[in-house]
């Protein structure tokens, strides 16, 4: 009987252990999770936080469901992974033995290196713990200021304003998550934050965290301005969680580096979801992303590798259909406005894809808070934004991710911009009804 073992109880992790007893059903499974919480979905924490959802609709599994499938679950952290004696080392000193290993970690957020960091009060939206701890203390602060770009960002500044907390929101620059977005869709996103009554602050960089009794008190920015707040929300960006990986001797580089079989540089030892770094074979090059749907899939090939079916991962085009200061937004393929930071950074619900720029005329069209923004390459799509009116995600992310000619209305879409969602909505109806014959 085989062993598997799988680190981590998030996306990537579970959905492995779920295809491994599809295939597998006499295998012993066991999942280790570091949180007490368990498996549970991660973007939640976002409408929990904003009071849209409660607690228990976070976690899609009872312990029912767990022993059903014949998974064991339980806690522990695991610091080191012993690839010639197949062994890992928990912090507790238990070591547990496995035939085939998973490591499904995860990414965690970026703390900046600033004075007072580790006041309490500093918040993440990270994890459950984080966000309970996040919570309580919401009730009892008046201001908050939170800085980054990126989903997350806003969904700490409009969770915390859901409280009942005021926020300030600070930005480095004058737009909103530059690498993404274009200036006009971070202008809808802006104008509807301060519509929402959130205090926007362009070219603020935060200096120090002042504190008293090891709680914050104050901040300081760079510009020397202050500010009382209770809570400093931080959400600038998140980093594979590589000390397991690097302690074990395997192959690192931004994540955690894995062949398209999600295969490491260990026999055995295999990586998915935010921790891995993933070859992409279309796009001939390693890849890091933080979503959801992405860390499943590449659950599942880790999976159908790990019970021995030879199945490479084919990575589509990566796609979120998210909420972007309460609009609607998509986002399909490489989207990115040239401006990369000096280090690599990724935000949750992010994919490094949407930050390459591609050689592409961008069409576009702007109705009040609706938005629409493609990158258009020689014959094909290469990349979408939409914001608002969401009737082209569908027909947008088909032809992006299927690689589709469009040729035959490359000229409506670079010259009549106005009628560029009923020439692409055409257009895809046709397609598809060749498709389906
Ligand atoms: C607030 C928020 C909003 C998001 N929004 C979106 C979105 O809109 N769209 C989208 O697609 N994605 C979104 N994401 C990202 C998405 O949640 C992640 O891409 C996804 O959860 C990655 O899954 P994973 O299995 O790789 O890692 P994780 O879900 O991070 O799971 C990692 C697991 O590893 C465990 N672990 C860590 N260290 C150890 C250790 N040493 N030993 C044992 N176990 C350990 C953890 O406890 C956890 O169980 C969001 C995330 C957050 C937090």
């Amino acid at each position: 009987m085989t062993r598997y073992v799988v680190l981590g109880m998030g996306a990537a992790g579970i959905t492995a252990a779920e295809t491994i007893r599809r295939h597998d059903p006499q295998g012993e499974i066991v999942c280790i999770s570091a949180e007490p919480a368990g498996y549970y979905s991660r973007p939640g924490l976002a409408y929990y936080l904003s009071k849209e959802l409660g607690e228990k609709s976070l976690y899609p599994f009872t312990k029912k469901d767990f022993q059903w499938r014949k998974i064991i679950t339980y806690q522990n952290t695991a610091v080191r992974v012993d690839t010639e004696t197949h062994e890992i080392l928990f912090q507790n000193g238990k070591r547990v033995r496995y035939d085939r290993l998973l490591i499904a970690l995860g990414a965690q957020a970026i703390k900046p290196e600033l004075p007072g960091i580790h006041y309490d009060g500093v918040v993440y939206l990270d994890s459950m713990a984080q966000t309970q701890q996040m919570i309580r203390k919401a009730r009892f602060a008046r201001t908050a200021v939170v800085i980054g770009g990126g989903i997350t960002a806003l969904e700490l500044v409009e969770g915390l304003q859901a409280r009942g907390v005021n926020v300030h929101f600070f930005l480095r620059g004058d737009t909103y998550w530059n690498r993404v977005l274009d200036r006009t869709e971070s202008k809808i996103v802006l104008n509807r934050l301060k519509h929402e009554g959130v205090r926007v602050h362009f070219n603020t960089e935060l200096d120090q965290i002042i504190g008293k009794r090891g709680k914050v008190r104050e901040i300081l920015t760079k510009d020397g301005r202050r500010m009382k707040t209770r809570l400093v929300g931080i959400a600038i960006g998140v980093r594979p969680r590589l000390g397991l990986a690097k302690a074990s001797g395997l192959d690192v580089n931004r994540g955690i580096k894995v062949n398209e079989f999600m295969e490491t540089s260990a026999p055995d030892v295999y990586a998915a979801g935010d921790v891995a770094e993933v070859f992409d074979p279309d796009a001939k090059q390693y890849i890091v992303d933080s979503l959801w749907h992405i860390a499943r899939s590449q659950g599942m090939v880790a999976g159908l590798n790990m019970v021995g079916q030879r199945k490479p991962y084919r990575r589509r085009s990566p796609l979120n259909v998210t909420r972007l200061a309460g609009i609607t937004t998509t986002i399909i393929g490489k989207v990115g406005s040239g401006e990369v930071e000096d280090e690599f950074t990724i935000v949750r619900g992010e994919s490094e894809t949407w930050q390459q720029t591609p050689d592409a005329v961008v069409c576009q069209n702007n109705f009040e808070i609706n938005r629409l923004r493609v990158m258009l390459g020689d014959r094909r799509i290469l990349g979408a934004v939409l914001m608002g009116d969401q009737s082209l995600s569908q027909p947008l992310e088909d032809l992006v991710a299927n690689n589709v000619d469009v040729s035959e209305i490359r000229n409506v879409l670079v010259q009549n911009h106005d009628a560029m969602g009923p020439a692409i909505l055409g257009f895809w109806n046709q397609w598809r009804q060749q498709h389906a014959n």
